[in-house]
């Protein structure tokens, strides 16, 4: 999708019932915003907590994250064992100090600066200049409907080619992209500083410049900084988070898998273990980007503002920490051998294809409004009413069946089995390369609760109905 959202205004829809649009501390039945805690009389503890303390400690321990994963693969030959012996041997802030002062690499010149701000200004271009089908998000809280273009495949591949055309110009001068692997510690400092004042320019700017009205304060501004202030904030016609999501995060993650690589394949010539990660990462990139105007629909951009929580996830952590298997492989490399290889490849490559067709029937019956064949059958269908924060009414429809009536979630189990796979090839020496599969687990698992809060909520009687027709969150008869 490209530049961006295009709000057709839901000020008219406004004004049936007594809500509070200014900032939106009203909500007809807690759909979509974070306000819903108060609505449903949360006692104060929880949301001292929810509000006040896990902000405060994601704030403060995640731009630790992917520093500490950095230290790990550089330092401790990617042991997160010898990285705990580091800290008992020091204590844990002088293994910080020593990690922070005296091991990163602060910029010391301009390149890594001009690496960043030339990709940012290369994806803003794209974005601008790409044609694409005119794609509508769901309609907002507020009654909005995003509009966008659907370029971000196109983006995606040009970016890809235009990497590798670099990359063959950047050899005949004696360079090569993979500078980034050898500077990537400046790299990840520069996000974590400039993630954090972008973050702050969003809350200032979803308090006294909104792009729609779809945003509002709490009262608590460390909450607004983590949480947000804006649904879809646009910058100059920009929208923020189909940038900061998939033109910046989902490409980079692409980008640096292709680079560490190269950087492999500079140090040890071809690796199939490399090979393998590379490619099933990259064939899942390439999805994302192919089912992109899907992404529109899911709960990063429905239901998260854009704030902290998923800006600095998707500008920093999402760099840092999804190609880490990439990374560890760059000075691990293992011999696979060929049916190894494939059997790998072909787990990881199904696993996709049962992703995509979960999302995409999920997709399907709402665009056809149930008119269609799932698994060869007509689908079992809810229509589920709900409520904006107009009072308007609105329909949507939930599948229960396909993949969607063998358990509610059950796309996580091949997304998860995925990441299992590009892991595999680096073996069992160390656990560090598991480490975006564990993540994914408990990332899942939460939303799975995130989901079924926010449905229940829209939905009400209807997503009790829908859960007992399908009583499982995500593995059928067991959870
Ligand atoms: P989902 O695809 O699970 O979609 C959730 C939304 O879909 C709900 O909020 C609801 O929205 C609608 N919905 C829920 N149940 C039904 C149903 N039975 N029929 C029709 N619509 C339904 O969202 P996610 O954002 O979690 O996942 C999207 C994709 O992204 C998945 O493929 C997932 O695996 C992947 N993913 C990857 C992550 C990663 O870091 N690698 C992280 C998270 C997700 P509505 O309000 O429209 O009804």
């Amino acid at each position: 999708m490209e530049r961006e959202l295009i709000l057709r205004s839901g000020k008219k829809l406004a004004g049936k019932n007594n809500i509070d649009n200014k900032n939106g501390t009203t909500l007809s039945n807690g759909f979509h915003d974070h306000k819903k805690d108060s609505d449903i009389g949360l006692p104060i503890y929880r949301k001292f907590f929810d509000q006040i303390v896990v902000p405060f400690l994601l704030i403060l321990v995640t731009p630790h994250v992917g520093i500490l994963f950095w230290y790990t693969h550089r330092q401790c030959d990617g042991s997160y064992a010898k990285l705990g012996m580091m800290f008992t041997e020091k204590s844990f802030l002088s293994g910080m100090y020593e990690i922070w002062y005296r091991t990163l690499h602060w910029p010391q010149d301009g390149l890594c600066f001009y690496i960043l701000i030339g990709y940012s200004m290369w994806a803003l271009f794209l974005m601008a200049v790409l044609p694409g089908e005119r794609v509508e998000g769901p309609v907002t809280p507020k009654g909005n409907v995003p509009v966008y273009i659907d370029n971000g495949f196109k983006h995606f591949v040009i970016t890809m080619v235009s990497l590798a055309a670099l990359t063959v110009v950047l050899k005949q001068y004696g360079m090569s992209p993979s500078v980034v692997y050898d500077r990537f510690d400046e790299i990840l400092l520069i996000l974590n500083v400039f993630s954090f004042i972008f973050c702050a320019f969003l809350y200032l700017k979803g308090l006294y410049s909104p792009s729609s009205t779809d945003c509002g304060t709490s009262g608590n501004p460390l909450f607004d900084y983590y949480w947000g202030t804006e649904l879809y904030p646009r910058i100059f016609n920009f929208d923020v988070k189909v940038f900061t999501n998939c033109r910046f995060g989902m490409t980079v993650w692409g980008l640096l898998v292709a680079i560490f690589a190269l950087k492999s394949y500079e140090l040890h010539g071809f690796v199939d273990s490399m090979f393998v990660s590379a490619f099933l990462q990259l064939a899942y990139i390439t999805k994302f980007f192919w089912w992109e105007a899907g992404y529109m629909r899911t709960i990063d951009i429905m239901l998260d503002r854009a704030g902290y929580y998923i800006c600095w996830g998707c500008l920093v952590f999402i760099p840092s920490f999804y190609a880490s298997v990439s990374l560890y492989l760059v000075s691990k490399p293992v011999n696979l051998g060929p049916v190894t290889s494939l059997l790998i490849c072909f787990c990881g490559l199904t696993s996709i294809y049962i992703n995509y067709i979960a999302d995409w029937q999920k997709q399907r019956v709402r665009q056809t409004n149930g008119e269609c064949l799932i698994w060869g059958k007509k689908p079992n269908i809810l229509r589920a009413k709900y409520m904006l924060e107009s009072g308007q009414e609105r329909e949507s429809i939930l599948l229960a069946s396909g993949w969607w009536g063998m358990s509610r979630h059950f796309h996580y189990i091949p997304e998860i089995l995925l990441a299992f796979c590009w892991s595999l090839p680096a073996l069992t020496e160390n656990i560090m390369p598991y480490s975006y599969v564990i993540f994914l687990i408990i990332l899942l698992t939460h939303r799975s609760f995130r989901d079924d809060t926010k449905c229940g909520m829209k939905y009400g009687k209807f997503w009790a109905e829908y859960c007992r027709k399908v009583p499982h969150k995500i593995i059928p008869y067991l959870f």
